[in-house]
């Protein structure tokens, strides 16, 4: 997956693919048919365990770094000058050559990542990306009409608010840090943790309420 990303950039840390196989993708593909082929595996199986990477085991690492960010203003300092350094402690790491950074909502700011050009996302924090996000529609709408795109997920964010759009490249990978939700004040890092969910760290939603977590 990283060979595509390498090389032959745009200037952007892109090079355009949307519609082809990468090398690997095609490998997998391939293997995937011929294991389905002789009975070996279940197409359904695969589904299942990706979709549990994708909303389950994946994003609970960001959830870890988003609950501690709120708990530790060291932390979060050092989360908003070094992304990749600070999660890097926590033992999430990319690949060679990804950076990390750490986008903050704050009451006037709400921030969405997106990557316009293929699907980048920040898979040590939030695992496997779901389908929608490496969608053309999401790609080319969530630039073009954030505000919409928003609401399609059932967030409407007051007209006041600002959006900003962060596009992600190859080199630069983007974690929205969701604002802490109200009565939690009491909550230690793992109850925090739960409250915060995948769509939350790309920028789709935001953190759960305690009662709504419950
Ligand atoms: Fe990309």
């Amino acid at each position: 997956m990283s060979k595509h990303h390498r090389g032959h950039d745009d200037g952007h840390g892109h090079h355009h693919h949307a519609n082809q196989f990468t090398d690997m993708e095609a490998r997998v593909k391939a293997l995937e048919t011929v294991l389905t082929e002789k009975g070996l595996i279940d197409p359904a199986a695969i589904d299942a365990i990706v979709e549990t990477y994708e909303t389950k085991i994946g994003p609970r690492n960001g959830a870890r770094v988003v609950a501690k960010t709120w708990s530790d203003p060291d932390f979060a300092d050092w989360l908003k000058r070094d992304a990749t350094a600070a999660i890097a402690s926590l033992g999430f790491t990319g690949r060679q050559g990804e950076h990390m950074r750490a986008v903050f909502n704050t009451p006037d700011t709400h921030n969405l990542i997106v990557c316009t050009l293929c699907s980048c996302y920040p898979w040590a924090v939030l695992g496997l990306p779901p389908v929608w996000y490496k969608a053309p529609p999401y790609r080319s709408r969530a630039v073009i009409d954030p505000r919409g795109v928003l609401a399609e997920f059932g967030l409407e964010l007051p007209g006041a608010k600002k959006i900003r759009v962060w596009d992600s490249t190859a080199e630069l990978r983007y974690l929205v840090v969701p604002e802490r939700p109200e009565g939690t004040a009491g909550l230690d890092e793992e109850a925090l943790a739960a409250l915060v969910t995948r769509d939350s760290m790309i920028g789709t939603g935001l953190a759960l309420s305690p009662e709504a977590a419950r």
